[in-house]
């Protein structure tokens, strides 16, 4: 399987890569709905990750992000995200909203559920700012006096940044291989991006740890983790 996903790869002219949890998981990166210090078994995730949840507890939710960002700021880009970086030619869309792609070198991804590096103002007056991961910030108000910052990702219930999933649509349209690493394919509509580039006639490479809602749409299928798989694959 993997010298017949190689063959669809290096035939390429134009590959996407779409990424989820699964690639950065090597890296010690909870995957979203895996336990962080326990906090989604205490916590409802709706409580952790909406605007309802920020609206009722406000600590909660910038405490458990402080958290999560500290992971994230304490973890190293694996050799997937690596051989990723490596191939410029490759374009990154992810799912993912911690930075270990940038970190290994990519000059630009495109980030369909945002960005936990960075706050941005809850009440939409557009003032964003960078973040430390390594020291995660706590609440505080927007300089506009309007709100507080809140990470600048997508909630539960939250629609998706239109220009940004633009972005991310041109790039599945416009791509002959599309490589599908470490997502379930199982959140919409960011899923959708498989179907989209199959529909303009991708070839679909699938890289995951297990079998998942994207295998049937698979060319080819490669079950295992992305930091062995991937640099066997794209080196
Ligand atoms: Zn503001």
């Amino acid at each position: 399987m993997l010298e017949a996903a190689r063959q669809i790869v290096d035939a390429a002219e134009r590959i996407t890569c779409f990424s989820g949890a699964g690639l950065s998981a090597p890296s010690g990166v909870g995957t979203f709905r895996d336990p962080v210090g326990g906090w989604w078994t205490k916590h409802d995730p709706m409580r952790l990750a909406s605007p309802q949840g920020f609206a009722e507890d406000p600590d909660l939710v910038m405490d458990w992000y402080a958290a999560r960002r500290s992971q994230i700021g304490s973890a190293d880009p694996n050799p997937a995200h690596r051989i990723l970086a490596a191939r410029e030619d490759i374009v990154q869309v992810t799912q993912n909203t911690d930075d270990l792609l940038l970190r290994a070198g990519c000059d630009s991804v495109i980030q369909v559920h945002g960005d936990i590096a960075a706050d941005r103002c809850h009440g939409e007056c557009g003032h964003i700012e960078r973040i430390d991961l390594t020291d995660p910030p706590g609440r505080r108000p927007c300089p506009c006096g309007r709100a507080e910052l809140r990470p600048d990702v997508v909630w539960f219930g939250e629609a998706l940044d239109p220009d940004v999933w633009q972005q991310a649509e041109a790039a599945c349209s416009n791509c002959d291989v599309l490589l599908v690493v470490g997502t379930d394919a199982s959140v919409y509509p960011a899923a959708g991006l498989i179907t989209l580039a199959r529909h303009h006639g991708a070839r679909i490479v699938v890289v995951n740890m297990n079998p998942s809602q994207a295998s049937g749409i698979a060319d080819v299928e490669l079950i295992g983790s992305a930091a062995e798989l991937l640099p066997a694959l794209l080196a």
